[in-house]
């Protein structure tokens, strides 16, 4: 995902132009920090959700990565944040390890100018130690996979009796890989009187029937996703039977002038198959997977 460097808020449809960030109603070391990131004004799910998000209503937000969702949630937690209170106070489901790292670090950004917030990233394939000494310490936000906070909600090894938000990131993705079970014992197992942001690119009757039955009198906010492509990007395609594929991918990478290429394909085993038969004819060519250790 990249990053935006410009003061613009990401590709959606923007607030009206009279909401800055400073109506909204969010402390002002968040707002500083907000300053200090560059944005200028808020996104529309930014614009749609923290005010309800502030005033302590559960929200359920239909948008998209890009959207600016995380900035969403993670701006009216901070500014509510009790820094003094050790016991995790928020906690964030993610699908992967890799989104579960990018909202700690915008978390990160968000908490500059708060002192002594402390944010821990927890997923699976990370050795407990880590995870378990950073709790011992204390910290205020919890930022996890539904596998591993399982684990340690199992073991005793984290405490979510004084949580007060729950968010529940890229819904859609975690029900897709399994975790709706994890999720909703998490639901349940949680204080009663917290708060609960659901956020999803799409709404199945799965999360349809979740958020009914576990938020409560929700605002729904939708924002449409301007679906766009940089400038400078080319985009064509060709249609190709299964058995020609390599073929034809052959007789590109031949006409084609590049330094590196990327080229995704559907499953781990076609990774490893495509990246055997682009080396077969001399080319140099990797797989990545899930299924490769992160050192590697
Ligand atoms: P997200 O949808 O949360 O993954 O955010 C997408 C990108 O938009 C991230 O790189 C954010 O840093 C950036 N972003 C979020 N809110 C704003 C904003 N109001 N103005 C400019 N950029 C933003």
């Amino acid at each position: 995902m990249t990053s935006h460097d410009t003061t613009a808020p990401p590709e959606t449809d923007t607030a009206p132009a009279t909401t800055g960030f400073a109506d909204l109603g969010l402390s002002d070391a968040v707002l500083k920090a907000v300053r200090d990131v560059g944005y200028e004004s808020p996104s529309a799910i930014q614009a749609a959700t923290i005010p309800p998000l502030l005033a302590g209503r559960d929200v359920v937000g239909l948008a998209q990565t890009g959207t600016g969702k995380t900035a969403a949630f993670a701006l009216p937690i901070l500014s509510r944040l009790e820094v003094s209170q050790k016991k995790p106070q928020a906690l964030v489901l993610s699908p992967t390890r890799e989104l579960a790292l990018q909202v700690c670090e915008a978390f990160e950004q968000y908490a500059s100018h708060l002192k002594g917030v402390h944010v821990l990233p927890v997923y699976g394939g990370q050795a407990y130690g880590v995870q378990l000494s950073a709790l011992r310490r204390g910290v205020h936000i919890v930022v996890g996979t539904p596998g591993r906070i399982m684990d340690h909600l199992a073991k005793g090894t984290l405490d979510l009796s004084e949580l007060k938000y729950l968010v529940l990131d890229e819904a859609d993705e975690m029900l897709k890989m399994g975790f709706a079970e994890d999720v909703e014992t998490i639901l349940a197992d949680t204080p009663d009187d917290k708060q609960v942001a659901l956020f999803s690119a799409t709404m199945p009757a799965q999360i349809r029937r979740i958020s009914k039955k576990y938020l409560k009198d929700a605002e729904e906010v939708t924002v449409e996703n301007k679906t766009t492509t940089s400038a400078n990007t080319t985009q064509r395609y060709l249609m190709v039977s299964y058995p020609q594929k390599v073929d034809a991918l052959t007789r590109i990478l031949e006409v084609e002038n590049f330094e590196g290429m990327i080229v995704f394909v559907r499953t781990k085993n076609e990774t490893e198959t495509l990246a055997e038969k682009l080396r077969a004819r001399g080319y140099s060519a990797a797989a990545i997977s899930g299924d490769v250790a992160q050192a590697q």
